[in-house]
């Protein structure tokens, strides 16, 4: 391991929303971009994952109830009710950075974050392919869409059509004609198939019956639950967590093909065969193509020189800011889903954990 290029405070690893909340705390507790702290993302534009959704997205809330700490999101109005599309979203974002002058240093993959054993005190060290940066402090905030999650059923290596990952869908038109399932029971399968099902004939299959909220509760419904559980949790009461970030919310498209008769959920099929699926009765069904909606893993690859050890997949944390690596407290994890703060892998529910992250290093 060679000495460090850089020596700062903190080194933030991704600028989506997670990174740029922690960003803003950072800076008003005093600390200088590009000097006290520096933010590395591996992608090439602002945004995080969102420039990589479809091109179809809608938000599960309205922009007053989407906002990162500091500045709210302009508001999205349009004939969809108030549901902002991504590149509303992207624009937010890519604003955000500038407003705060974060001086997010990018395209930078980070491919490990280690022990510098040649620290006195005690450092990280933060590699990319080409440098080293010397960190007392790292925040890890990169997200899941990097980690999309495949179950595995029998036949996946047979079936001659196409198979794809929510990450990978971006646009109906290509499925124009064909015989298309869609697999999962979240937002994110809902929507693919409300828009795909306007040009594909489509079956949609769930492990479970899907949660539909009523039609006049939409994401805010999630954020009130948050706080009430942080209240809870605050006051020594028990509180059950955040019900419903997998439920859906019926925006106009999901409405529409409700309405069109297609928002029908058959049960799992249970192999593929060359050319479909198969459910354990002997029912088939020939498709083109099968998009897997089934959801995210955090992505923590650049952290493995740690030998943190894992517990279903989550890096166990801790203290007051419940996003401090338990096994190594120069490390903080933030916005990857309610293990690291409750509802903070959404644009409103990541401020509360990024603040609590700053505070936390701001005492040590
Ligand atoms: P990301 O946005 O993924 O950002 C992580 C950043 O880290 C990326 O820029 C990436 O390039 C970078 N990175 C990754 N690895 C490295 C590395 N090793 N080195 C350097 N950089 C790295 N939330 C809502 O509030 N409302 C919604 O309506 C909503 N809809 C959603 C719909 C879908 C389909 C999905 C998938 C999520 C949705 N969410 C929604 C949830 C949530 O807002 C997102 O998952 C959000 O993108 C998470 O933000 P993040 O900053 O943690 O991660």
């Amino acid at each position: 391991r060679g000495a460090s290029d850089v020596e700062v405070d903190v080194v933030v690893v991704g600028a989506g929303q997670a990174g740029l909340s922690t960003a803003f705390y950072l800076r008003r507790a005093g600390l200088v971009p590009g000097r006290d702290f520096v933010m590395l993302d591996a992608a090439e534009r602002p945004g995080g994952a969102w420039p990589r959704t479809w091109d179809g997205l809608r938000l599960f809330s309205p922009a007053g109830f989407s906002s990162l700490p500091g500045w709210m999101m302009p508001p999205w109005d349009d004939a969809t009710r108030g549901f902002p599309t991504r590149d509303h979203v992207v624009d937010y974002l890519t604003r955000y950075e500038e407003r705060y002058d974060l001086r997010v240093q990018r395209p930078q993959r980070v491919e490990s974050v280690s022990r510098a054993d040649d620290s006195p005190d005690g450092r990280l060290h933060v590699a990319t392919g080409d440098r080293t940066l010397s960190a007392r402090h790292v925040v890890s905030a990169t997200g899941t869409w990097d980690r999309p999650f495949w179950p595995v059923y029998p036949g996946m290596r047979d079936f001659v059509g196409r198979q794809l990952h929510t990450v990978d869908y971006r646009v109906p038109d290509a499925f124009a004609g064909q015989r298309v399932v869609v697999v999962g029971g979240g937002n994110s399968a809902a929507q693919i198939l409300a828009e795909i099902s306007t040009v594909a004939d489509t079956t949609w299959v769930t492990t479970r019956p899907p949660r539909f909220l009523p039609d006049d509760v939409d994401g805010r419904a999630l954020f009130t639950t948050a706080r009430a559980r942080i209240e809870a949790l605050a006051e020594g009461r028990e509180h059950s967590g955040v019900a419903g970030l997998g439920d859906i919310v019926m925006v106009p498209s999901v409405k529409g093909a409700r309405d069109r008769g297609v928002l029908r959920a058959e049960p799992m099929f249970s192999r593929l065969t060359l050319g479909g699926v198969a459910w354990g009765d002997g029912t088939e069904w020939e498709c083109d193509a099968i998009i897997w909606c089934t959801g995210f893993r955090p992505a923590l690859r650049h952290l493995r020189p740690l030998g943190l050890r894992t517990v279903g997949g989550h890096v166990p944390v801790a203290g007051p800011s419940g996003t401090q690596a338990r096994d190594e407290p120069r490390l903080y994890l933030v916005g990857y889903g309610d293990w690291t703060g409750p509802a903070s892998a959404t644009l409103a529910g990541v401020g509360p954990s990024a603040r609590a992250t700053v505070a936390a290093i701001a005492e040590s």
